[in-house]
């Protein structure tokens, strides 16, 4: 594709009213994971606004229209692509910015319009569509793994109510998480099913967030269908990206509402838990922190839920970083950014760490793949140390 070409195709007519709107005021930086990290000023919400509108500019704006598109140096279509890329899409500038530009989804529709450009995606980044053509999965692991290493031996339905995905990032990087999952759901008592390890593929998310969606219609079509099969009427997920790009996502990929209802477990936990359905009896006399997935929290208002089952455990005392909900900060994993940006991952994730151990918790919570792996990651060297337990492994582990 030329530089010439419009570069507002791929956007909604909100991101175009969006960009527009911003009014470089600088209110979205406080919070931004990646500068704090890096310092490095072309990721800043308003720079990358700023040359993105340039970019319109030179291939819509009035002289454009009068004498023609303009051509763009390639070096700033470059450095404009590492910097959409380095962003975590943790959306803390959307959740500070003064005109209410939803920034969570904005830059990823920037990567596929660098993506479309032949500019975009970057590194690994590029491996992934290969992957899960090949594999179903973008880690380019064998089906054959995907539930065998963690699910233990319990009653899976053939068809039910309620299915359960676990996710690649759950299946293969935060195996814990996965089977605190089943493990809890088994306790629960309502039967459940699953896809075979074959029929579970990717949802789509890091293909989507990476801005590459020439698969998009097909995987989500794939799996829509493969539980319309199994009659489900909801599906339980753990990964906030899952549940993120399902429920807000999924429906134009599908190409209309989806036949089923998605919900995040906690969610699912926390109904179980009113309903008397599951109590935890055991005494668990602990300081714990808990915190929130950007995509989870940001991404789709799941903040309480999870906090009443934490609670839900006799004495269990919970702690709240200072940034925590609607303004929590990104573990540093998010957008895929993790595959390319490896230092400033695991800087961000040591913010965390540090954090929770200065607050003297015994254990540090989180409630997402990504970040169980890439905090993990972030541990090993690190001075301060501190245990990594997934919510639903803890939760697993009190009703034992
Ligand atoms: S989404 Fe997060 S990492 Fe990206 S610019 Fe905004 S605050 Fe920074
Ligand atoms: S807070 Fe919003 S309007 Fe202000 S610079 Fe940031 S993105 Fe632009």
């Amino acid at each position: 594709m030329k530089n010439r070409n419009s570069f507002t195709s791929c956007l909604s007519p909100r991101q175009i009213m969006e960009l527009d709107a911003c009014t470089q005021c600088g209110e979205c930086l406080r919070n931004c994971p990646v500068q704090e990290v890096t310092g490095n000023p072309s990721i800043s919400p308003p720079e990358k606004i700023r040359i993105f509108r340039e970019f319109i500019r030179a291939t819509e704006g009035v002289k454009a229209r009068l004498f023609g598109a303009g051509d763009i140096d390639r070096t700033l279509l470059e450095d404009f692509t590492k910097a959409v890329y380095e962003c975590t899409t943790c959306g803390a500038c959307g959740q500070d910015c003064s005109v209410g530009i939803f920034t969570q989804r904005l830059w990823p529709m920037l990567r596929n319009e660098m993506v479309r450009r032949g500019l975009g995606p970057l590194g690994a980044q590029a491996n992934m569509p290969e992957a899960v053509r090949n594999t179903g999965n973008p880690y380019s692991r064998a089906a054959a793994e995907r539930f065998a290493p963690w699910r233990p031996d319990i009653r899976i339905a053939a068809r039910s109510d309620i299915a359960y995905y676990a996710g690649c990032t759950g299946a293969y990087e935060a195996q814990p998480m996965a089977r605190g999952d089943v493990l809890v759901l088994d306790a629960i008592g309502e039967p459940f099913t699953m896809l075979s390890a074959e029929e579970e593929v990717c949802c789509g998310f890091p293909l989507f967030i990476t801005g590459q969606h020439d698969m998009l219609g097909d995987l989500v079509r794939r799996l829509v269908c493969a539980y319309q099969g199994k009659g489900i009427k909801t599906l339980l997920c753990s990964c906030p990206c899952c549940v993120n790009f399902m429920t807000r996502d999924w429906r134009p990929f599908y190409g209309g509402p989806l036949p089923f209802r998605v919900r995040h477990i906690t969610q699912f936990v926390a109904d179980a838990l009113g309903r008397g359905r599951i109590a935890v009896k055991k005494e668990l006399k602990e300081r714990v922190i808990y915190h929130d997935p950007c995509y989870l929290s940001r991404g789709v208002g799941i903040i309480e839920e999870p906090r009443i089952v934490l609670r839900s455990i006799p004495g269990i005392e919970l702690l709240e970083f200072s940034r925590h909900g609607m303004n929590s900060r990104c573990c540093g994993a998010g957008g895929a950014a993790r595959k390319v940006f490896h230092e400033n991952a695991v800087a961000i994730g040591r913010l965390t760490i540090d954090e929770a151990v200065d607050k003297k918790a015994d254990k540090l919570i989180l409630g997402c793949p990504a970040c169980y792996a890439k905090v993990n990651e972030a541990m090993q060297g690190n001075e301060k140390q501190i245990r990594i337990v997934d919510i639903m492994e803890l939760f697993a582990a009190a009703l034992r």
